[in-house]
């Protein structure tokens, strides 16, 4: 069995050298415990501060050892009361061909329900920040203009459909690419996007908000955040859900430079991180679920094939090489 370690912390950007695919053995479940075969892992932006030895709200990864997250896999024995061989759960051992764990870390998955991926996805973590960011981080409310960054990515894509769906007078997006920016506008239903590589995020984006903004929900920070500080109307509110244009910066950002627009304009900026939001996620799964099966929330995968391309598709995320959710299928 192979699992991704990292073998040095990287400086910037990572590199493929600070990683190692190392074999270990695959040992028995013991009582209370599973055995998973891992069918589809996770790469997320938030591993990345992980790679780095800082005090944060998750551990940082230890060097030389499997690094771990989300993950959807078969269960191939247990010793688990409730969880049977066949079974599909999602659990927090990724990065690994084969997971051992105890059976109260993990969840029990139906495949006939959604597609095993979703559940790291649009119905999973990402879904339920995008969903819990939006409508009470951000307290959305009908007839608000929002603009959201990262917005073809997993979360980014889901809350601007969300707020169309939840009756925003306006939804703005911003993205890497012009490709991107026509599958906001064509598919999800954005009102207006643009791409932030393309001129000044201020520019671009007062002259998609001309009335200016609501909710501002930030997946990227630096210019993103400074453009819609300035941008933000009287008493408009920033859910701070991440900020993916800093984590491989080795120096702060300038921006934003406009802070003190928050007094005058009366904003409210909150951080959040999804697992306060748990309570939720009954509300989520119904509301969500179902605006898949009728068919008026879209949402794309991009999906590596194989666990050596397990790092690749983890840089190429930071990258922006996805459109939603990035995973690694190590199913056949
Ligand atoms: P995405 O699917 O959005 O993938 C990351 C995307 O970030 C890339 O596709 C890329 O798209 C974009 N990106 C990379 N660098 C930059 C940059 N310098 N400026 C602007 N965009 C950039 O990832 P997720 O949906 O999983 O996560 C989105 C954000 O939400 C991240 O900041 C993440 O840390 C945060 N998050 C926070 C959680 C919380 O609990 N607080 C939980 C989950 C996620 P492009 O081509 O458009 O550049």
């Amino acid at each position: 069995s192979r699992a991704w370690h990292l073998v040095a912390r990287p400086q910037g950007w990572p590199v493929p050298a600070d990683f190692a695919l190392r074999e270990a053995p695959v040992a028995q479940p013991g009582p209370g415990q599973i055995l998973v075969r891992n069918l589809y892992l996770s790469v997320d932006p938030y591993m990345r501060g992980r790679m780095n030895d800082v005090k944060s709200y998750v551990p940082p990864f230890r060097l030389d050892q499997p690094m771990d997250g989300g993950a959807v896999g078969e269960v191939i024995a247990s010793e688990a009361e409730g969880i049977a061989v066949g079974d599909h759960v999602l659990h927090g051992l990724g990065w690994r061909e084969y997971a051992l764990l105890d059976a109260g870390h993990s969840v029990v998955v139906d495949p006939k329900a959604a597609p095993l991926s979703a559940y790291l996805g649009v119905l999973g973590m990402t879904g339920l920040t995008a969903y819990a960011g939006l409508l009470e981080v951000a307290s959305f409310q009908e007839g608000d203009t929002v603009f959201v960054s990262g917005a073809a990515g997993a979360v980014g894509s889901q809350v601007g459909q969300i707020a169309r769906l939840k009756g925003a007078a306006r939804v703005i997006g911003s993205a890497g690419s012009d490709e991107k920016v026509r599958l906001l506008l064509d598919e999800y239903g954005f009102h207006a996007a643009f791409n932030y590589k393309s001129g000044p995020v201020a520019d671009q984006l007062a002259e998609a908000a001309p009335d200016g903004i609501d909710v501002y929900f930030d997946n990227v920070g630096g210019e993103h955040l400074e453009a819609a500080i300035g941008c933000m109307k009287v008493h408009g509110r920033i859910a701070v859900c991440g900020m993916i244009s800093q984590y491989n910066e080795t120096e702060p950002s300038p921006a934003p430079r406009n802070l003190a627009q928050v007094i005058g304009k009366r904003l409210r900026i909150q951080g959040m991180l999804v697992n306060d939001h748990q309570a939720l996620r009954p509300q989520f799964t119904a509301e969500v679920g179902g605006w898949i099966r009728d068919g008026s929330l879209h949402y794309r995968e991009t999906v590596v094939r194989g666990i050596e391309n397990g790092v690749d598709a983890f840089l190429g995320m930071l990258r922006g090489a996805n459109t939603g959710k990035m995973v690694v299928s190590l199913a056949d």
